[in-house]
């Protein structure tokens, strides 16, 4: 009998070992197309669902959440040859209509924890070594099929449990204000704010002297993190030495360089210390530094994600591995924004995703374009968002001509109209035509409503402060706005800015 049944088995395991070889050639075909079509790195994570089908790792800074603040339609803010990804992936996504699907707050991407892993991890190949995934011949035979098992694929992958992200707007749980900034901005006070470039030696003089020079006229002072890649006194030791000369500090959280961890330990140790604003931000390269440049490499957290990490620390007392923690910290949560870097209506949904993972207030960059600033203010109201976060506007008075070049061409995100360089060329009082641009800009911005503060952006130079204050007539400035943003009552519809003079404000310059 035996005799009889084995050629049956060689048969069988044949056909078993036939099946093997396809299956084989099918996964090295789906590796292979993945990474020839999407560009897939195989990080086992995928987004391309939500990307519209661009491989979010091809940015330079592997930037999940959406663009850094260089974006913009020409190239990469850091690798100038070559388009920006993000840039790419709105526009193919608007041409889709699945925008929306971009608002997701994604978690950071985590390294293999078996490297072996990572060859077998694009998403095609996912369904050989896992069971779920789209299935590439699908793709020929059954489209409707491939489409529905990519979006259960992507739906699996997207809320890690110890991440727990989402599209949605998370107000603040608390009612206490956290700080006194934001018990100033919820009473309707037009705040000042000021950039302070920290000293590169180790003695908190000169942030006592600077105290003491713009006491009555500033409400915070603001830490540069390493301005320009220019090794200075840490962010939280100059809020101390704020704190102790009677300013309140806003911390700047910097994602440059560090991991969730160093991020999170600063974060605490910031409360403990009575540090309350925490500024998020992405960061400028130490391109700008006098040194060779560090290697930037990919960020291991971007400003949304940062964001994200602390609100759910203050409001649900989770921390960045998942974990519950018994005293939960107070936070005035901010982050930077670039309303000029890219297209009005995509800097307005990557405004969004930020408020909707945790800012209460919005910090510019320094602002030169006016009108550009405008349309982002309109993108803005378009999408609800201006009741919902506090609006910090930066305005920086230009040295000289070649500063100008400089803030235009270098720093990511910052968009300077050509008639002012004009202007400050032909000036024979370039330090005066500066200060002049600065109080026309800022008297541009008091005629607009939902701008809650001015933010001075002169490190180094922050006496100038004085007088941008007081022939501004800041000091005594009411602004057009509702005190509470963050209390669900937004406006909607009817109201559309009436104060919004776009074209009378560009003629200016
Ligand atoms: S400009 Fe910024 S978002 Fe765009 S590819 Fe470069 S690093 Fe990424």
């Amino acid at each position: 009998m035996w005799q009889r049944l084995i050629p049956g088995f060689q048969r069988m395991s044949a056909v078993e070992a036939w099946r093997q070889v396809c299956l084989r050639l099918e996964l090295t075909l789906a590796n292979r197309v993945d990474r020839a079509i999407f560009k897939c790195q195989a990080c086992g994570q995928c987004l391309l669902f939500q990307t519209a089908f661009i491989c979010p790792l091809t940015c330079t800074r592997e930037l999940r959440n959406g663009p850094c603040r260089g974006s913009n339609p020409h190239h990469c803010f850091i690798r100038r040859a070559q388009a920006c990804t993000w840039y790419l992936i709105y526009t193919r996504a608007e041409r889709q209509g699945t925008l929306e699907r971009l608002l997701e707050v994604n978690a950071p991407c985590a390294t293999p924890v078996n490297p072996s892993e990572v060859g077998g991890s694009t998403p095609h190949a996912h369904r050989y070594r896992h069971g779920y995934g789209p299935r590439l011949l699908d793709r020929l035979f059954n489209p409707s099929r491939y489409y529905t098992e990519w979006e259960d694929y992507h739906n699996r992958q997207r809320a890690l449990p110890w991440w727990q992200g989402d599209s949605r707007y998370h107000p603040p749980t608390y009612s206490e204000p956290a700080s006194r900034l934001e018990k100033q901005l919820r009473s309707g006070k037009f705040v000042i704010s000021v950039e302070v470039a920290p000293p590169m030696e180790p003695t908190g003089v000169r942030i006592a002297r600077l105290a003491e020079q713009l006491e009555g006229y500033v409400d915070t002072f603001n830490f540069t993190d390493n301005p320009r890649g220019i090794a200075r006194m840490g962010g939280l030791a100059c809020a101390i030495h704020s704190l102790a000369n009677g300013i309140e500090p806003v911390l700047q959280i910097q994602t440059r360089y560090r991991d969730r961890y160093n991020l999170e330990s600063e974060a605490v140790g910031a409360h403990t210390t009575g540090v309350h604003n925490l500024l998020c931000m992405c960061d400028d390269t130490g391109r700008l530094g006098p040194g060779p440049p560090p290697t930037p490499g990919p960020a291991d957290l971007d400003t949304v994600q940062a964001l994200w990490m602390l609100r759910r620390l203050r409001d649900e007392g989770v921390n960045v591995d998942g974990l519950q923690v018994e005293h939960r910290p107070r936070y005035f949560l901010g982050a930077l924004v670039s309303p000029c870097a890219t297209l009005p209506r995509y800097a307005a949904l990557v405004t969004q995703k930020k408020i909707n993972a945790g800012a209460q207030f919005l910090q510019t960059l320094p602002i030169f374009d006016l009108s550009r600033f405008c349309d982002w203010m309109e993108a803005l109201d378009k999408r609800d968002l201006l009741g919902k976060a506090y609006l910090i506007v930066a305005v920086e008075p230009p040295k000289n001509a070649h500063h100008l070049r400089f803030l235009a061409s270098e720093v990511p995100g910052v968009v300077v109209p050509s008639g002012l360089h004009a202007r400050m060329a032909y000036s024979s009082d370039p330090y005066e035509e500066g200060v002049q641009i600065a109080l026309e800009i800022i008297a541009g911005l008091k005629k607009l409503r939902w701008i809650h503060g001015l933010h001075i952006h002169a490190p180094g130079r922050e006496e100038v402060t004085v007088r941008l204050v007081r022939e501004s007539g800041l000091r005594d400035f009411a602004p057009q706005v509702e005190s509470e943003p963050g209390n669900g009552r937004n406006r909607t519809g009817a109201d559309p800015m009436p104060h919004w003079t776009t074209h009378e404000l560009s003629t200016h310059f």
